[in-house]
């Protein structure tokens, strides 16, 4: 079993008793009401949560991947909206810290390292999901700055959020079209930027998702990350490695929320005179529950650990989403098997697991792409015979 060195262990701890003391109790709350966690965020900001990833150098905890990963399952096991909020916000930290200038380092990462920036990442729009290359959003020369057209669709932190790496076309001709794709980091404030609605969710309730519509929207060629054109898609490509990793983890956290909650329930509930849990039945459920949750935290560490040392693991992190986010999904619907009727019931936070595991499945790139970015990545490391 993967060992947490004494430091990760003490976070674990502190994240465990915050979750447990201030998360847990209001959960079920909130999200039925679809409400918005401003006192947990709150809190979040004073453990320094919104700087995780950000170096040290920048007013950051500058944390390992590994670090990172177990946060957010201890914030995932009770309330996976929880990491929203840090997210796609770490994604813009890490594609700041990699490629922004030094100057765009100055300027964006102290405040986001302490949560007065709160981020998220505008990349996908109506017509353009897992084909990233045909977005539509132009970012046109103008002046000494930019004038961003278009829309984007699905972005997480687009309420609460005030600063954005937003993806556009500089190029829209270029052949292959990711060539013309450039990053920015755009902040709200200006004329031309919109939250034109909060879309109404399934399950990651609590946690805004908006569509946003920029017209004529402004933007300082300063912003234009790394300070080259057409570097946009590598920028985000990369991002979302990191993100895969933090989505893979919330899929361990999900799971593992739903497995004990199972498995308190089968040891108590009773049916022909003893605990459920003594079913057969209910024992294949949990050993099966059990086996994918400690496989899917290893593969988690495993492609934390490819990211720490800085080698590439768009494969591990991959088969880390591809697998955990599975996993929750079909723990979720065990736990709710092993609660019976109680299961479909929304006193019991396990109908939240089901309602929010399939997210898990589709962020960060869906699960099918997962599968073709693994295949690939196998095909590469195995040269034809
Ligand atoms: C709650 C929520 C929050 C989100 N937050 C953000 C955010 O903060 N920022 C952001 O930019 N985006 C965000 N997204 C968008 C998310 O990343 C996309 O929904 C996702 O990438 C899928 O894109 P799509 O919805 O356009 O589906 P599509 O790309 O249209 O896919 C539809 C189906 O076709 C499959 N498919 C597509 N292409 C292939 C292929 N080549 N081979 C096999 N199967 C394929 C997909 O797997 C899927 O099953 C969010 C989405 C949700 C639901």
């Amino acid at each position: 079993m993967f060992k947490p060195d004494k430091l990760q262990q003490r976070i674990v701890d502190s994240i465990r008793e915050f979750v447990e003391r201030e998360v847990i109790p209001v959960a079920s709350r909130l999200e039925q009401q679809d409400e918005y966690p401003h006192e947990i965020v709150e809190r979040m900001k004073d453990l320094g949560l919104f700087g995780c990833n950000v170096p040290e150098e920048f007013g950051g905890l500058g944390l390992s991947y590994s670090t990172y990963a177990m946060i957010v399952e201890e914030l995932s096991r009770g309330w996976m909206s929880t990491v929203g909020p840090i997210g796609t916000h770490s994604v813009i930290c890490d594609i700041i810290s990699r490629f922004g200038t030094e100057e765009q380092k100055r300027e964006f990462l102290p405040g986001l390292a302490a949560g007065e920036r709160r981020g998220g990442l505008a990349l996908s729009e109506a017509d353009a999901g897992t084909d990233v290359q045909r977005i539509s959003t132009v970012a046109v020369r103008s002046g000494d700055g930019y004038l961003i057209n278009g829309s984007k669709m699905w972005i997480t932190n687009g309420r609460y959020g005030n600063t954005y790496v937003l993806a556009a076309k500089t190029d829209p001709k270029a052949d292959p079209p990711y060539k013309g794709i450039s990053a920015f980091i755009i902040e709200k404030g200006g004329e031309g930027f919109k939250v034109a609605r909060d879309i109404d969710k399934l399950g990651y309730r609590g946690v805004e998702t908006c569509e946003l519509y920029f017209d004529n929207f402004y933007v300082p060629a300063r912003n234009l990350i790394g300070g080259v054109e057409g570097q946009g898609f590598k920028h985000v490509m990369t991002g979302l490695e990191s993100e895969r990793i933090n989505v893979a983890a919330r899929g361990v956290g999900l799971a593992r929320a739903a497995f004990e909650d199972g498995i308190h329930y089968a040891q108590q509930r009773r049916t022909f005179g003893k605990p459920i849990c003594e079913h057969q039945t209910i024992q294949i459920m949990l050993a099966e529950m059990g086996t994918r949750i400690e496989a899917a935290r290893l593969l988690v560490y495993s492609a934390a650990e490819k990211k720490d040392n800085g080698e590439r693991c768009d494969v591990e992190a991959g088969m880390a989403k591809l697998f955990a986010t599975d996993t929750a999904q079909d723990v979720a619907l065990l736990s709710l098997k092993i609660h019976g009727g109680a299961g479909y019931s929304k006193d019991l936070p396990v109908e939240r697991y089901y309602r929010d595991a399939p997210l898990l499945t589709i962020g960060g790139g869906t699960n099918e792409l997962q599968r073709l970015i693994i295949a690939r990545g196998l095909i590469a490391r195995y040269p034809v015979k």
